[in-house]
């Protein structure tokens, strides 16, 4: 049989929200095809006017945060103040961004017998693959900088949670964007998700999403050498020596694992504590985490919401048995809904999956080590390298601590991991090529070279 609609629930309320059409293989071909005929016209926008369009679609956004905002509330359970956020930093993501069309700059190069001029061409359509848990930033880190390079985007948001993407397309046609530069084609991962990847037409994938789906979209797109950015998994340690402000890390540790329920591939789901603090962190920790609010996301004192779905909810169940070494927990709500209180296992045995694997919940455990290397040794421990946190306030042990974590994003004395000034991205398999920052240009262009004799 063919599904042709899904129907999208409040994980908050098990409320359908919403029925989405799902496109199939020739809807996703006829937007191709519609995305590479806007490709012509896009990319000989000026640079001036195409970040001008940019700045205006920031600006529609801007007037719609609230709209956009409520939207992701109920459709993904997120708390309203992040979802103002998301919403505020797909604005950010777009004006930072329609600056960079007017400074795509190539180079000249001395050479022998003529010029040598470089230019960064824009590739043509770009296919945009975005999970469930931040709907809306993740697809603006792609599609902001994918635009101003001059591509055209064809999105396909994740089944579970399409309808901010759907009401982004429609305000970038309000912007003034030209029809076909940027589409949202809401579908099955397995459908159009694996069209894009093979579509001889589509010349980049930007995936975030499981490590797992992303290896195979990574093979994928090796039969046509498509360019790929791949955004995946994480197991982030957060790091807290003896000599820290522990009152500080203890406070702000919930957060850094809790925030979006724990379906945050950075979430720092693994606190590694200094043996000669780890009871007195443990002491601090307790009231931090009985104390987050756990309720209806759609309150401004909320702190986090539910899990995405029922099929999350016993994803993440597993990984707490009946037996499960449980220090202490949150709360959470009863009814309808997928609430899971926040948990915290101690002590643990560092070989349990609860330790290893991603569980993307409000699951955290906490293990002790001994001294730096110790420390390292076990932050860099299984395949993620994403981010991390390091408190200490020695400065040359945070220095060395850093460049020894092998992860893309590291904070010390803070949990924060994403600035859309600067790059973002995995080591080892949490990922490959960088997102934000100054160069994500660079990763939706390809170099040209191109020599003028200028002798007679
Ligand atoms: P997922 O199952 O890998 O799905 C991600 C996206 O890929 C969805 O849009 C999905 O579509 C699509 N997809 C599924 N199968 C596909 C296929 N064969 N070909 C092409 N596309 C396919 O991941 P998820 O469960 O949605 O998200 C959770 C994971 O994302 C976690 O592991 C998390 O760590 C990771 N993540 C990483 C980052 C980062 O920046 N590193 C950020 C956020 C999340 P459907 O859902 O519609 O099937
Ligand atoms: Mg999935």
């Amino acid at each position: 049989m063919n599904i042709t609609s899904y129907d999208v629930v409040n994980p908050a309320t098990e409320e359908i929200v919403d029925t989405v059409a799902l496109a199939d293989v020739a809807d996703t071909d006829a937007a191709v095809a519609r995305a590479r005929r806007a490709f012509q016209s896009w990319r000989k926008v000026a640079p001036a006017d195409r970040g001008r369009l940019l700045r205006r679609f920031a600006e529609v956004v801007d007037a719609h945060v609230e709209e956009l905002a409520r939207l992701e509330v109920r459709n993904a359970g997120h708390t309203i103040g992040n979802a103002r956020w998301e919403a505020g930093n797909v604005r950010d993501v777009l004006t930072y961004y329609s600056a960079a069309p007017e400074r795509l700059f190539g180079r000249q190069i001395p050479v022998a017998g003529g010029v040598d001029l470089t230019f960064h061409e824009p590739l043509g359509v770009v296919g945009v693959i975005v999970p469930w848990n931040f709907p809306m930033p993740i697809a603006g880190w792609a599609f902001a900088p994918a635009l101003a390079a001059g591509n055209t985007v064809v999105l396909k948001p994740a089944e579970l949670t399409p309808l901010t993407a759907m009401r982004l397309a429609q305000l970038a046609l309000e912007a003034g964007l030209p029809e076909d530069v940027f589409t949202v084609l809401p579908g099955k991962g397995s459908v159009v998700g694996q069209r894009l990847v093979e579509h001889p037409d589509v010349r980049k994938i930007v995936f975030t999403g499981s490590t797992q789906v992303g290896k195979g979209v990574m093979a994928g797109c090796a039969d046509r050498v498509k360019r790929v950015t791949l955004e995946l998994g994480g197991k982030s340690a957060n790091v807290v020596f003896a000599d820290a402000d522990l009152e500080k890390a203890a406070a702000s540790a919930p957060s850094a694992v809790f925030d979006n329920a724990g379906q945050d591939c950075c979430a720092r789901s693994r606190i590694l504590v200094q043996r000669s603090v780890y009871d007195r962190f443990l002491e601090l920790l307790e009231p931090a985490v009985t104390g987050f609010r756990v309720e209806d996301p759609s309150l401004d004192t909320a702190q986090m919401g539910p899990l995405i779905s029922r099929g999350q909810w016993d994803r993440v169940r597993a990984y707490v048995p009946d037996d499960a070494p449980v220090a202490f927990r949150g709360s959470a709500p009863d009814g309808p809904g997928f609430w899971f209180p926040p948990t915290v296992l101690a002590p643990v045995d560092p070989k349990a999956p609860a330790v290893t694997e991603e569980i993307f919940g409000p699951v955290v455990a906490v293990v002790p080590f001994a001294d730096e290397d110790d420390a390292v040794r076990m932050a860099n421990e299984g395949e993620y390298g994403l981010s991390g946190s390091i408190w200490t306030r020695d400065l040359g042990r945070a220095l060395r601590v850093s460049r020894g974590i092998e992860a893309g994003n590291l904070s010390v004395n803070s949990n924060s991991s994403v600035r859309y000034s600067t790059p973002f991205g995995g080591f080892k398999q949490s990922g490959l090529g960088r997102e934000l920052g100054p160069d994500a240009l660079h990763s939706f262009t390809d170099e040209k070279n191109v020599f003028i004799a200028t002798e007679e």
